[in-house]
């Protein structure tokens, strides 16, 4: 794990990059950023969690960072290990998390729930949703510290690198930590309602398009040619043929869209 700081004094503001060794994007906005040492006008801290497995180019070494929170000082693995040492390093900070994905291009923002803070700040990403995890964030850092997490866009992606260092400077921005105004926009919420499983095969497809519904009766994928049918329509979320070992991706139903407030004064 490297930690640095820009500014001085005790930050409440991170930026967290590499949870996932695969996802460079991050780490790249978070090098140019401390590159450049812009001006703050109040403290930030920068993470790049796991180093180990960004130098090997894989998404964990020994278990998936994002699913062992809070994790364990004493644990046998590396990310148990990593886990319990971010958890302190991050325990008083708002963090915003950003990772890639196998399975959409465009940004999107992931919270815990749609609390004030995430209300507040999401709109004034450039990111074309926002998704509620609810059910579906054991394990993850956002039940021990208060996260914004961003899908960045398709991992291993020149426009995922120059997405996330938008995303990043747009987040710095409305905390307050760089100057300037951010553009807000209206900002479609899903919430996360089931896993979507798959089964042992050699060859995986999906059919259907992140964020757009499916209807009943659809086929929305295969394993090994074997078509899989909505029973109830839905919204994919994080779907992809070969982006999780043993899912598919989630299933979201549509909430509301948060409107950006007019800008009145
Ligand atoms: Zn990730």
């Amino acid at each position: 794990m490297r930690v640095a700081q820009i500014g001085s004094g005790t930050p409440e503001i991170a930026v967290l990059a590499g949870v996932h060794g695969d996802e460079p994007c991050g780490v790249r906005a978070v090098e140019r950023l401390l590159e450049e040492r812009p001006t703050v006008q109040r403290p930030v801290k920068l993470v790049v969690a796991n180093e180990k497995a960004l130098e090997r180019r894989v998404r964990f070494v020994d278990e998936d960072l994002n699913r062992v929170f809070p994790g364990d000082p004493d644990a046998e693995t590396h990310e148990r290990r990593l886990a319990h040492r971010l958890v302190e390093e991050l325990e008083d900070c708002l963090t915003f998390s950003m990772h890639s994905t196998q399975s959409y291009a465009d940004p999107f923002a992931i919270v815990d729930g749609v609390d004030e803070t995430a209300a507040r700040l999401c709109p004034q990403l450039p990111v074309t949703a926002m998704v509620e995890t609810e059910n579906f964030a054991e394990g993850r850092l956002m039940t021990e510290i208060d996260t914004i997490e961003v899908e960045c866009g398709q991992q291993g992606s020149e426009s995922a690198a120059q997405n996330a260092n938008r995303l990043m400077r747009a987040f710095l921005t409305a905390v307050g930590v760089l100057p300037g105004d951010t553009v807000s926009r209206d900002l479609p919420v899903f919430r996360l309602t089931d896993v979507v499983p798959k089964e042992p095969a050699d060859t995986y497809e999906v059919f259907v398009e992140n964020f757009t519904e499916v209807e009943a009766g659809a086929p929305f994928a295969a394993a090994d040619g074997n078509e899989q049918v909505a029973d109830e329509p839905f919204y994919p979320v994080l779907m992809s043929p070969y982006g999780y070992r043993d899912v598919f991706g989630y299933a979201a139903e549509k909430l509301e869209v948060l409107e950006s407030p007019t800008a009145a004064d």
